[in-house]
């Protein structure tokens, strides 16, 4: 069968000569791992690698030399960029077969074929500093200019198929050999090219349980062999799709969107709270229609055992999901929570003795014996990760598998890597060693941070110092576009990450802009729910909202301003205190509130009875409620004093008013920021450290009052307001 690019059905041609003709090789084939890499049924995200043997001057010698440019270690096709790619001496490279073949023990697994790894570094061409990858000689070794690794559901359904040597002749006739698994590395690569050596004519192989490798002499004809393969593999699949059939049929049916939404957001927290014993983790909800087909199936079960087939995908899913089987249209939400509880009591021992078992004498310790992955008839898949962007992806992959599953079934019977080698790539050594070199995790990292009031001012520094530190911030404010501003410069700085899943709001990155009214209990609670969904529950909470009420011109506070300053700067703060205690509750995991008061709480003077009252009735607040939310969480005040630089609660009019009531002298057409750092040096000159308090002060003592660095102070108020003698608490 010939296929032209026109008439592919299962993956879109969209190579553009126009583009690809403007660019040097190099960039040539980062244009087309881009484009392999953009479609999760060639490829999933991180996985799979692409080459190029290039044509280059050699810097030291001036003479043309061959440079292997392959994908290097870590990176995602989709988004990578030249740096993303190793690039290496072919003759050196070639010559470390000698290297090898000197070893007294070799093969797949030995000292010798990890120890290659480092030897890659040897070969660099042009003081490239991007690391190679475990997969380098699949490339290296192969005789042709261009090779494409992927991952493709297509083929890898073949390759996780227990008849999966015969499918592939029966799919690809003599053009695809078949090669069994194997842990990648330099020994796949001899094996590799050895099939190639026996079978001159072969266009690509299909690796056992993994993926699909598949190589040419020119660049755009390896990429449209890549999707003709895929092509021909996915019609295969589809003729013999089981329609209603699939997974045994249905067992259960899908809850309604509301139902489960509202189910999710009272079961959420309380997993994370049951996974995150040993290490926090960051949800993520992933409910298409067809994960709800696998999860309420007949067979969801049985497969969910079997566990993930492509090696790649189960580092991040783990061996194996966690299946609970609770019956949505006749068991009750207590029922559903005894049955995760247990499930989880199981699934931990399972691992404990998968780990037991296949362990070796020199296998690193064993990891979190959590699940990753959580399945639920009538609700879908709920990933887990250290980041948002690791349980998107971990979400990602095993709705990827879900594929993979469907269509081996269809062809024949789906089979899982076995143990032992699942075991032998979670444990390698090598991976161990990348673990290791991971910087140490920053102070807030794990944890969700709600801050409500990042519209602008103390709010939005404090946004942008907790994700310095690692926190996943959800931005809220009364104006929704400014939170989403504050969250829009977050993902700006700080990237999406990788990883492409998550239903709705939970296909989010590492920060969110939502708009809460404080004062409206139902808008918080409305709040709670979209962060709930989002990450899996919460850690700490800071509000820095507030309202300052200016008496009018005869000094008087009109009674629905007085009811406005008690409603925002008390009220407002207990009402996010009691909805987010649920979720405190619920999730068991120790965390921190954070109220921002005032100095004008203990100062009494002219002109701001609303605004000092309402500040001394919520430093008592904190008080109260540091009894009332003990022992796990921590509630402490933030006093401010006179933070005039940004801030929304000084605009220009009280600016000048106070500038007029202190006989600051100033020009009329001056600038409001002008003012302002007038004002600012005014206050300073009545503190006792003579320097204007900065909004990167107050930021700074909100993350620190919900670090571990305070972990022993609750029911505190700091005042941040450059030394006011007559503001010190007694
Ligand atoms: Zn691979």
């Amino acid at each position: 069968m010939t296929l032209k690019p026109q008439d592919f059905e299962h993956v879109n041609h969209v190579w553009d000569d126009t583009v690809a003709n403007q660019l040097d090789a190099v960039e040539r084939l980062r244009y087309r791992s881009n484009l392999l890499g953009s479609d999760q049924r060639i490829t999933n995200t991180g996985g799979g690698n692409t080459s190029s043997k290039i044509k280059m001057t050699d810097p030291l010698s001036g003479e043309e030399v061959d440079v292997l440019w392959v994908k290097g270690s870590g990176g995602d096709l989709r988004t990578s960029t030249r740096a993303n790619f190793a690039s290496l001496y072919m003759d050196k490279f070639l010559s470390l077969e000698n290297i090898y073949n000197r070893a007294e023990v070799k093969g797949v697994k030995t000292e010798i074929e990890d120890a290659m790894v480092e030897m890659y570094r040897h070969t660099t061409f042009g003081l490239n500093p991007a690391a190679s990858s475990i997969d380098t000689p699949l490339h290296g070794l192969i005789p042709f200019r261009h090779v494409d690794h992927m991952h493709p559901i297509a083929a890898i359904a073949i390759a996780a198929s227990q008849d999966q040597e015969a499918l592939t002749h029966e799919v690809f006739g003599d053009e695809v050999g078949w090669v069994p698994w194997q842990r990648p590395g330099f020994d796949l690569g001899l094996v590799m090219r050895d099939a190639l050596k026996v079978t001159p004519n072969l266009k690509g192989l299909i690796m056992g349980q993994h993926g699909l490798i598949n190589w040419a002499d020119d660049d755009r004809v390896c990429y449209e062999l890549t999707l003709t393969l895929v092509e021909k593999a996915a019609r295969f699949i589809e003729h013999m799709d089981k329609g209603a059939r699939t997974f045994g049929g249905q067992k259960y049916a899908a809850l309604d969107s509301q139902t489960r939404d509202e189910l999710l957001v009272k079961l959420l927290p309380k997993m994370r709270g049951l996974v995150s014993q040993a290490n926090r983790f960051i949800g993520t909800v992933h409910l298409t229609d067809r994960v709800l087909e696998f999860v309420n199936s007949v067979d969801a079960p049985r497969l969910a055992e079997i566990g993930t087939s492509c090696p790649d995908h189960f580092l991040r899913t783990k061996i194996k999901p966690l299946y609970v089987d609770w019956d949505p249209q006749h068991e009750s939400e207590s029922v559903l929570l005894e049955k995760l509880e247990s499930g989880l009591a199981q699934y931990r021992a399972d691992y404990t003795a998968y780990y037991e078992a296949c362990k070796r004498p020199d296998s690193p310790a064993m990891r979190d014996p959590n699940p990753t992955v959580i399945l639920i008839p009538g609700l879908g898949l709920i990933a887990w990760g250290k980041t948002k962007s690791e349980s998107r992806v971990t979400a990602e992959f095993y709705s990827l598998a879900i594929e993979v599953m469907r269509a081996s079934e269809a062809i024949s019977a789906y089979q899982g890597l076995p143990r032992q080698e699942a075991f032998d790539i979670e444990y390698w050594a090598l991976e161990e060693a990348k673990l290791r070199r991971m910087p140490p995790e920053k102070e807030l990292a794990r944890h969700v941070v709600v801050v409500i009031g990042a519209g602008s001012g103390i709010g939005k520094a404090t946004a942008f110092r907790v994700a310095q530190e690692g926190a996943h911030v959800v931005c809220a404010d009364l104006s929704e576009e400014a939170a989403q501003q504050t969250a829009q410069e977050l993902i700006k700085r700080y990237g999406l990450g990788i990883g492409v899943a998550g239903t709705g709001i939970s296909g989010c990155g590492s920060a969110i802009g939502l708009k809460v009214d404080i004062t409206n209990r139902a808008s918080v609670q409305a709040l709670l729910k979209q962060v709930v969904l989002a990450y899996g529950a919460l850690d700490d909470v800071i509000v820095t909202a507030g309202v300052f009420v200016p008496p009018d011109k005869n000094g008087q506070i009109p009674d629905e301003k007085w009811s406005l300053t008690y409603a925002i700067n008390v009220m407002g703060g207990y009402i996010v205190a009691d909805e987010a205690r649920r979720i405190w509750q619920a999730q068991g995991l120790k965390g921190s509130l954070v109220l921002t008061t005032s100095v004008n709480a203990a100062v009494a003077k002219h002109g701001s009875v609303a605004y000092d009252t309402s500040k001394a009735a919520a430093n008592h607040l904190v008080r109260e409620l540091a009894i009332e939310l003990s022992p796990l969480v921590r509630v402490n005040g933030l006093a401010p004093a006179t933070v005039v630089e940004g801030s929304s609660m000084f605009p220009r009019e009280r600016v000048i008013s106070s500038l007029h009531k202190y006989h600051v002298p100033f020009a009329d057409d001056e600038s409001t920021e002008a003012l302002r750092e007038k004002l600012a040096n005014f206050y300073a000159q009545r503190t006792l450290t003579k320097a204007p308090v900065t909004l990167a002060d107050q930021a700074e003592v909100a993350y620190l009052l919900i670090s571990n660095k305070f972990s022993k102070t609750t029911g505190q108020i700091i005042s941040v307001d450059g030394g006011l003698h007559e503001a010190f608490l007694r």
